[in-house]
C-alpha cells in the first residue's frame, strides 16, 4: 500500500518502519526544511523500549541514552518526596528505560528510515487535505505539491494538525495554565553525580533534571501561568534563575551549563480526546490524534505505541476502513486515561495554594514505592505482551497521579 506520512517527528518516522516492515511503502512528508535540532530530551519508559526493540531500534537508541535507575522527588527546600525505584519497574516490565536528547532520537529514527529505504521529504509543509468523489484524500502542500496515497497518516503534532482539522472538523488544543521553560546542559565536568532523574516541586513551579550522562542533563523548569503571560523573557536564563535562586543544587549548577540560545519556552496545551481516529482514508496518529501532557510522561511512548499497533491492525485486514476503527478502538481508552492523569497530576503539581501543596508533598511522601511500580507497570504495559502484564486494562488511578513524570 501507497502511504503519505505528515510529520517527520517520533509518530510519524516510527510508524514509517513499522510500516515497511510490513511490505508497505511509506512516504514521510515533514515542514522542517531538515532534521529537527531544537528540544530537550524524552524519557523513553519500558513500553516504549518494548516498541523499539520490535523496530529493530533499541540497541542503536540505548548507544546513545541514559539508563536511569531513580527517580527521585524533593521539595524545594530539598526534603525528600519520595521516588521511583526505575530498576524495578524495568525488572517488572522486562525492558529497560532510558533517558535521550530528541536529536539523537531523531537521528536514529532517521538512520533506520533511510536504511529501510523510506523517503523523507523535507520542506513539505501540509496545508489542507480534500476528500475527491472516490472517497479518497488529497492532501495539499504550501510548495504546490499535492498527494493522493492509499492512506494518508496525520502525525503533524497538537498544534495545528492539518490531519487533526480534516478528521475531527477542530484541532484546537487546549492551554493548561503552565509554561515549561526547556533546555540542554552540558557541563565540563560532572553535573550531577549519578543518572538518577531529578524532581524538584514547589507552589506552582517546578524543576526536573534529567541526566543522560553526569556531564549531559537536559531539564524542564515549569510555572503555573495565564496564557496572556505565557510569552518569553528578553533574558529567560535570568528569569529561570531568579525563579529557582535558593532550590537545592544542581539546579543553578545545570541552569548555568545551558546556552541561552538553547533554551525554549513552551505555552503548555494538550488536546481533547476524540471519539474517532479516522475519516475516509486519513488517519491520526501520536499526538495529532492523543497529545497528553507532558506530567504524563508518555506522549513519546505513546507515538510509538502507535506504530506497533497499526502495523498489526493492518496486517491482515482486507478493508482499510475496518482496520482503521479497530486500531483506534485499541488505543483510545489508554491514551485518553494518560491525558486524564496527565492532567489530574498537573493540577497538583501547579497548585499555589500552600495548603493543597502541603497535603500534595505528604501524599507523595507516604507513597508506598512498590505499589507505585506495580500501578505504573500494569498501566503502561495495557494492550502489550509484556512480563506478566498481558491485556490489562485496570490503571490504578489514585496510585499513579501521585508519581513522577517529567
Ligand atoms: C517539555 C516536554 C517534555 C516531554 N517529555 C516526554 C517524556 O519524557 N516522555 C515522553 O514519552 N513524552 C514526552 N513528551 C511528549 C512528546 O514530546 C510528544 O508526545 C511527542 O514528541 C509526540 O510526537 P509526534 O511525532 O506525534 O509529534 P511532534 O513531535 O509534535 O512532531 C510533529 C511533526 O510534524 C511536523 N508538522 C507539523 N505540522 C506539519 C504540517 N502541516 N506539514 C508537515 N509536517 C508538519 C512537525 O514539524 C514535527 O516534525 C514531552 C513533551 C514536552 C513538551
Amino acid at each position: 500500500m501507497e502511504i503519505g506520512i505528515l510529520g517527520g517527528a517520533i509518530a510519524g518516522l516510527s510508524v514509517a518502519l513499522a510500516l515497511r516492515k510490513q511490505g508497505h511503502s511509506p512516504r514521510v512528508y515533514e515542514r522542517r526544511s531538515g532534521p529537527a535540532t531544537m528540544g530537550a530530551g524524552v524519557t523513553l519508559w519500558p513500553n516504549a523500549s518494548f516498541v523499539l526493540e520490535e523496530l529493530g531500534l533499541l540497541q542503536d537508541i540505548a548507544a546513545v541514552s541514559g539508563r536511569p535507575r531513580v527517580a527521585r522527588r524533593q521539595d524545594a527546600a530539598g526534603n525528600s518526596l519520595g521516588g521511583i525505584d526505575i530498576a524495578l519497574l524495568d525488572q517488572t516490565m522486562g525492558y529497560p528505560t532510558h533517558t535521550i536528547l530528541r536529536g539523537d532520537l531523531q537521528a536514529v529514527l532517521l538512520n533506520h528510515a533511510a536504511q529501510a529505504g523510506i523517503p523523507v521529504e523535507f520542506g513539505h509543509r501540509a496545508v489542507g487535505i480534500d476528500l475527491e468523489d472516490d472517497g479518497k484524500a488529497v492532501a495539499r502542500f504550501e510548495n504546490g505539491v499535492s498527494i493522493r496515497p492509499d492512506l494518508l497518516i496525520g502525525a503533524d503534532g497538537r498544534m495545528g494538525s492539518v490531519a487533526r482539522k480534516f478528521v475531527a472538523g477542530d484541532n484546537s488544543p487546549v492551554y493548561q495554565g503552565f509554561v515549561n521553560w526547556i533546555g540542554v546542559a552540558q557541563g565540563e565536568r560532572a553535573l550531577v553525580s549519578d543518572i538518577a532523574i531529578q524532581d524538584y516541586w514547589g507552589a506552582g513551579n517546578r524543576f526536573g533534571c534529567v541526566p543522560v550522562r553526569p556531564d549531559l542533563v537536559y531539564w524542564a523548569a515549569a510555572q503555573a501561568r495565564p496564557l496572556s503571560a505565557a510569552t518569553p523573557a528578553a533574558d529567560m536564563r535570568k528569569e529561570i534563575e531568579d525563579l529557582f535562586a535558593g532550590w537545592p543544587e544542581p539546579i543553578a549548577r545545570i541552569i548555568q551549563a545551558t546556552p541561552t540560545h538553547a533554551i525554549r519556552m513552551i505555552a503548555v496545551h494538550d488536546l481533547e480526546p476524540l471519539h474517532t481516529w479516522s475519516r475516509a482514508n486519513v488517519l491520526l496518529v501520536g499526538d495529532a490524534a492523543h497529545a497528553p501532557l507532558p506530567t504524563s510522561g508518555q506522549g513519546a511512548c505513546q507515538a510509538l505505541e502507535d506504530a506497533w499497533h497499526l502495523a498489526r491492525c493492518l496486517q491482515g485486514k482486507d478493508r482499510l476502513d475496518k482496520a482503521l476503527l479497530h486500531f483506534a478502538q485499541i488505543r483510545g481508552p489508554k491514551t485518553a486515561k494518560l491525558a486524564e492523569q496527565g492532567r489530574a497530576f498537573a493540577r497538583g503539581l501547579f497548585a499555589t495554594d500552600p495548603e493543597t501543596c502541603r497535603i500534595r508533598n505528604e501524599r507523595a511522601k507516604a507513597s508506598d514505592p512498590l505499589h507505585d511500580v506495580q500501578a505504573l507497570a500494569q498501566g503502561w504495559s495495557q494492550g502489550l505482551p509484556l512480563t506478566g502484564y498481558t491485556d490489562n486494562t485496570a490503571m490504578d488511578g489514585a496510585g499513579f497521579s501521585s508519581l513522577y513524570r517529567l
